[in-house]
């Protein structure tokens, strides 16, 4: 049996059900492949159905405000992902019509959609023959023909595509994909299913015990260090809070005012930076802030050492920063907020 043949029946008796599969609608692919990059199947699911069901369309995401469609994706996190969605369906209906691009190249030109979501849409919504290569397709290919190019390189992008393009053949482009996709994430995991692989017998990296030194990865740099004071300043149920307009992380989403710092603080010393912050930046002069907690929360390139300091205050600031506003508590759970955020408020 050829490669594909072995691969579609694998993928006949093992491959997943998924909400996304099966269907051609352009829209729905999409929105499905930018929620499952860097997200687990199982959590992107809910968000896949609740996002659809609210915005049906590329019209009614094209026509949403920001804040809806960051409120959606509220605790998925790498936010800039929905931005770009949001701004490449409003391209989409202003320059195309309403119409989804039909090529390779056209789903390229989408803000946010890289070669694999354009491979993906393309093979799925159109069948056309393009390769989806991620971190799975190129951990099972590398192993199966003992291939040590670094991935995630230009160069093993193209070599591999070149072969995958050989493999898929005559096959439906969408099945071979979505075989292809599975077979990487359930059988040649990071810890393989060998014993049970239909393609154990050629299977280089298990012939030669290479299996856990392919793929080969570019090494990464590590993540570096932030440190932020958040200062959370009530009065009766409503608080302070202040939207990130700057290009940065969570751009768009609301968080309490923050001080961010050089270095570690001490519980003691973030009090009094917060105190010296209210006064000079605020016009809130004498507040006494309480240690009220801190999380390190990591990101992919950044690990965030967050410190909360708590104030009740007599009343509003007199000087306000941009984008700042009271919110009661009601207003609160419909303005989105990074994960972070939302740990805190919820007291955890
Ligand atoms: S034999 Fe093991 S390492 Fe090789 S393709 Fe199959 S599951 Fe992956």
């Amino acid at each position: 049996m050829v490669f594909s043949e072995k691969l579609e029946h694998w993928y006949a008796e093992f491959g997943r059900s998924l909400p996304w599969r099966g269907i051609s609608d352009p829209y729905r692919i999409w929105v499905s492949e930018i929620i499952l990059q860097q997200t687990r199947i199982e959590q992107g699911w809910t968000y896949y159905e609740r996002f659809v069901e609210s915005l049906p369309t590329v019209e009614a995401l094209a026509a949403a405000s920001e804040e809806e469609v960051l409120a959606l994706w509220q605790g998925l996190g790498y936010y800039s992902r929905a931005r770009n969605m949001h701004t490449a369906a409003r391209q989409i209906v202003e320059q195309c019509g309403g119409h989804f691009p039909d090529s390779y190249e056209g789903l390229l030109s989408l803000k946010g959609v890289g070669r694999y979501t354009a491979a993906a849409v393309a093979s799925f919504a159109y069948r056309l023959p393009c390769p989806v290569i991620d971190g799975n397709v190129y951990r099972f290919i590398s192993r199966l023909y003992g291939i040590a190019t670094p991935i995630a390189t230009d160069r093993a992008y193209s070599e591999f595509d070149a072969l995958l393009r050989k493999l898929m053949g005559d096959c439906r482009p969408d099945v071979f994909n979505a075989a292809l996709m599975d077979f990487g994430s359930l059988q040649c995991k990071v810890v393989p299913q060998c014993e049970t692989c239909p393609f154990a017998v050629e299977c280089v990296a298990r012939r030669e015990a290479k299996v856990g030194l392919l793929p080969v990865k570019v090494e990464k740099r590590p993540p570096t260090d932030r440190w932020f004071i958040y200062l959370d300043m009530r009065r009766h149920d409503s608080l302070l809070l202040h939207q990130r307009t700057e290009k940065d992380i969570w751009r768009g989403l609301w968080e309490l005012p923050l001080l961010e710092c050089e270095g570690e603080c001490s519980p003691s010393e973030a009090e009094t930076k917060a105190a010296a912050f209210a006064a000079e930046v605020l016009g809130l002069q004498g507040t006494r802030f309480r240690f009220a907690g801190s999380f390190v929360h990591k990101l992919t390139h950044r690990t965030i050492h967050a410190t909360f300091v708590r104030a009740e205050i007599a009343k509003w600031p007199s000087k306000w920063l941009p984008n700042m506003k009271v919110a009661t508590a009601e207003e609160r759970g419909k303005m989105p907020v990074s994960r972070l955020i939302d740990r805190y408020l919820r007291g955890m």
